[in-house]
């Protein structure tokens, strides 16, 4: 069985049904779907390709997204997804690394022929119109490829935030592990859904599109093809109310829409029955402005490519059950492991810790990734014994909450003292006139290194260092406050919205 199944399903059961929309617009019904994508895996295997070879999407989002992804699981074939917004030299070496010899691309994005790529289809040019066409009547179409679990599905590259990416292989056993789970895990889904892909396909947002297939629910994509918080919250009012994925950076622009809109919690669950966020950490300051803004209508995940979004998850009523006696921790928690998984924290050895220590996190179970393409010794480092080692440092608590620390490399020792960055930058959203913050050490010749604060204000204000100071000495050690902040208009962030520590490190 194969994920391609899962779209034969659905034309199955509901082939008249509208599955994919752009914008408001009905793109295909599961039955067009399913006869697009099988039409494609007949002509690629045409073409030549054969189950396994690897096939590269670097396109913005389309509705043709999830009938290219679908055509290529419908041959066999391995999707190679990579973000709309990498340099073309970084996509040239994803498309070496990965031997991909085709590539569906979009003209705003691939501004070039790819290095190495002897075959590429703009996804809006006649060629693909034809590749993509659905079959004559009466032509026999191939049944969707007999995929052993293990089969590759997608090769996912790192974000590379350090070194080059790793080329993740997941199988299709990962995937439908992941879409199974996500109904218990996440949130139930039902054909009556509408998944919005606002954030990018190629990462988070596009596995999502496995758990709404499963479910026979619709698929929107923006015709932005991007981020857009009021083309979004339009949607929803066409739609009826959304679910999407998104990293904190966009949960904070939907709620400064849901304000900038004057919208009351009412409105904005006209707009969406569910966000996802997680991919970076959220702070809880975030996440109880959130909440107050657009309701109870969060769920996070926490995961990573090489376990794609299937480590630990918060429900929604573990975010909306603020009597317990540990609301406020647990908001600030990645929540609990998923149904599929098994997570622990453990020592420098890979031994278990109790409750209440600080250890990296593993996981093991069937989301797990097969391996780095075509890299042994990194996979032996990443996963032993089957654990996959994220370079996450987390806590579990008693009830098996697990709150992510720093990434070790993060840590900030100071005066032999450590401090973790997530701390401070915990206390210092609470002041007011402060949107963003990121908390870096900077080498010193006394203390080792010191606490250096990058601060970010709310519109129209200017962060006064003083009272940031004076916040800081109220609430937390002394020895954990910055002793420099510098005043950013915006954060350096990587395509996917997290921070780039590395570059903030860098200016000091
Ligand atoms: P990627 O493989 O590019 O998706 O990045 C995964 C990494 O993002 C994880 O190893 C974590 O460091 C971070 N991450 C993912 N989800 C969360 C979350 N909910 N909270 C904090 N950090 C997260």
């Amino acid at each position: 069985m194969s994920l391609a199944h899962l779209l034969l399903r659905q034309a199955q059961l509901r082939p008249d049904t509208p599955a994919i929309f752009s914008g408001p617009k009905p793109w295909a019904t599961h039955g067009m779907w399913a006869a697009r994508s099988a039409a494609l895996s007949m002509r690629l295997r045409e073409a030549g390709l054969q189950p396994g070879d690897r096939v590269l999407l670097f396109l913005r989002n389309h509705p043709r997204y999830l009938e290219l992804l679908w055509g290529l699981w419908w041959a066999g074939l391995v999707a190679v997804p990579v973000n709309a917004k990498l340099h073309p030299r970084e996509v040239d070496w994803i498309a070496g690394n990965a031997e991909a010899a085709w590539a569906f691309t979009s003209a705003d994005v691939a501004t070039g022929p790819l290095a190495g790529v002897s075959v590429q289809i703009d996804v809006d040019s006649p060629q693909a119109d034809a590749l993509l066409a659905e079959a004559a009547p009466g032509t026999v179409l191939p049944e969707p490829f007999d995929a052993d679990p293990d089969h590759p599905a997608w090769l996912f590259y790192t974000s590379g935030t350090t070194g080059r990416p790793k080329g993740v292989v997941l199988t299709h056993r990962n995937l439908m592990t992941m879409g199974l789970t996500y109904g218990i895990d996440v949130d139930p889904v039902d054909p009556h859904d509408a998944m919005l892909y606002a954030a990018p396909l190629s990462h988070g947002a596009g596995l999502y599109a496995v758990p709404h297939l499963m479910a026979g629910a619709r698929h929107v994509v923006p015709e932005s093809g991007g981020v857009d918080p009021a083309e979004m919250f339009a949607l929803g009012r066409h739609h009826g109310p959304l679910t999407t994925f998104a990293a904190p950076t966009i949960v904070r622009r939907l709620v400064e829409q849901a304000q900038a809109e004057g919208l009351a919690p009412t409105d904005a669950a006209r707009s969406f029955k569910t966000i996802v966020y997680g991919g970076a950490p959220m702070y809880a300051a975030d996440i109880r402005r959130a909440l107050e803004v657009m309701g109870p209508r969060f769920v996070q995940i926490y995961g990573q490519g090489e376990t794609p979004m299937t480590i630990t998850a918060l429900s929604r009523a573990m975010l909306a059950d603020v009597d317990h006696p540990r609301w406020a921790e647990r908001i600030a928690s990645v929540g609990v492991a998923q149904t599929p998984v098994q997570v622990r924290v453990a020592d420098a050895q890979g031994r278990p810790l109790p409750a209440g220590e600080l250890g990296e996190v593993l996981v093991k179970g069937d989301t797990v990734m097969a391996g780095y393409w075509r890299n042994p010794e990194a996979t032996a480092a990443t996963v032993r014994d089957g654990w996959l080692h994220t370079g996450d440092m987390g806590v579990l608590d008693a009830d098996g909450f697990l709150t992510l620390k720093d990434r070790s490399k993060d840590l900030i020792i100071s005066g032999g003292s450590n401090i973790y960055p997530r701390e401070v930058e915990e206390v210092l959203l609470t002041a007011p006139g402060v949107a963003e913050v990121a908390v870096v050490g900077a080498p010193d010749a006394e203390w080792g290194e010191v606490v250096v604060a990058f601060v970010v204000g709310l519109p129209g204000t200017n962060p006064d260092v003083a009272a940031l100071d004076a916040h800081c000495l109220a609430q937390m050690a002394r020895f954990k406050r910055p002793k420099r902040y510098v005043v950013l208009d915006a954060l350096p962030k990587n395509h996917y919205g997290k921070v780039l520590k590395t570059e903030l490190r860098q200016r000091v």
